[in-house]
């Protein structure tokens, strides 16, 4: 016989707690999945910059506080983007960075909220790995360490999902981001300041103050894979080159970069977080907020709202600014042909102007330069 809910959560990120927390403490009978044996502890190369989207959610319980901010897409764009040097040949785009993001403690924000689900009543099992799911519309049967049903099942298991693997829902992978960070004692940068710089799209490091020193991140991105670079060669050479004092930490992590899927349900299914996926950008505060949003729309589902699955898609987009996302998708296809050749007509299609205004309207009016320069 196997236990039945309401609904059952695989995967207890951001995404899954805040959803969890949304049905439990609307009574419903809610059962979390999570793989790793321990919920609050920090396992992956989060650099635990509070990134702006879904900035406006607030999570009851003790000792969480977010700011209000008023990051927008376009504003983390330049937090990201404005705020790289550029640079091939002769060229390079190079701006200053504003206000650096607000950094918090990732440990104790998901072990907040993993107290304050237990608090409500979410059934949290920990170290229970989701190996297969099954729907036929009505119930979810999940297969884990024994057999759960439920009437639900939200997909909140992170980028490589596989409840999104197990559904007809299709994400594109565009390629790779491989990050390492380090605590670097003496670097010659500004302090708050945010440093990068793009190698033909291949690689890139950045650095944030971070506590007495900074952190690092190379990342390896879209580009033709045949000329990937060895990261720790390009982190020592780049280190050198900032004169830092030297590596004190380090860790790495590799993050698929996907385009997101088409829709986020499927019979009765939700997708939430990184799951569904876009670029990597779902970020926390997306996550948490596309939770309660998907808690939101099954409890509307469960009251007979039949169009609640089409309309927390709509939501979750257009709260999150997907659309811009979904913008740069032609764009992508264009970043995979740079080369030496490409990259400095590129730079210097975009020298000078105000990446602040990435969007529709930015695109529309550089489009001419920007397609020039991949010719
Ligand atoms: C290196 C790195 C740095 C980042 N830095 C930042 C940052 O500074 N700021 C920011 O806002 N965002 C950052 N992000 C992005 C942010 O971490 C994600 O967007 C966010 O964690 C997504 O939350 P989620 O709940 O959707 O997924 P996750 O946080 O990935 O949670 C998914 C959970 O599902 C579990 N799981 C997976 N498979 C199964 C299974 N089969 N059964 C049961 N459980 C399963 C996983 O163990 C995990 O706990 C970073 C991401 C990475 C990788």
């Amino acid at each position: 016989m196997s236990e039945h809910y309401d609904v059952i959560i695989s995967g207890g990120g951001y995404a899954g707690l805040c959803c969890g927390l949304k049905l439990a403490s609307n009574g419903k009978r809610t059962l979390l999945l999570e793989a790793r044996k321990e919920i609050a502890r920090k396992n992956r190369g989060c650099q635990c910059s509070l990134y702006p989207f879904g900035e406006t959610f607030t999570v009851e319980g003790k000792d969480i506080t977010f700011h209000q901010n008023n990051f927008t897409v376009k504003n983390a764009l330049m937090a990201q983007l404005t705020s790289v040097e550029c640079a091939s040949g002769n060229y390079t785009l190079n701006t200053t960075p504003s206000d650096p993001m607000p950094i918090i403690d990732e440990g104790q924000v998901k072990g907040t909220l993993e107290n304050v689900c237990r608090e409500k009543g979410v059934n949290i099992s920990a170290g229970t790995k989701v190996k297969s799911i099954e729907t036929d519309g009505q119930r979810v049967r999940v297969s884990a360490d024994k057999q759960y049903e439920a009437d639900y099942l939200v997909g909140a298991d992170g980028a490589h999902s596989l409840v999104m693997r197990s559904t007809p829902l299709t994400r594109k992978k565009i390629g790779t981001f491989v990050e390492m960070e380090v605590e670097a004692e003496r670097m010659n940068i500004p302090p708050n300041g945010f440093y990068a710089e793009l190698r033909n799209m291949l690689a890139g490091l950045y650095a944030q103050p971070y506590g007495e020193g900074y952190m690092l991140g190379v990342f390896q991105g879209v580009g033709p894979g045949s000329t990937r670079i060895d990261l720790k060669e390009y982190l020592e050479e780049s280190l050198h080159k900032l004169k830092a004092g030297g590596i004190t930490r380090r860790y790495g992590c590799s993050i698929p970069i996907y385009l997101s899927a088409s829709s986020s349900h499927y019979m009765n299914i939700l997708m939430a977080g990184d799951s569904v996926g876009s670029f990597s950008m779902v970020t926390i505060t997306g996550a948490m907020l596309m939770g309660l949003l998907a808690g939101e729309a099954l409890l509307k589902h469960m009251d007979g709202m039949a169009g609640a699955f089409k309309e927390y898609d709509k939501t979750w987009r257009s709260a999150l600014q997907q659309q811009n996302m979904d913008r740069m998708r032609s764009f992508f296809f264009l970043l995979k042909r740079l080369n030496e050749k490409r990259m400095p007509r590129l730079v210097k299609a975009l020298a000078g102007s105000d990446l602040a205004s990435v969007g529709k309207w930015y695109y529309i009016k550089r489009i001419p330069a920007i397609v020039r320069a991949f010719i």
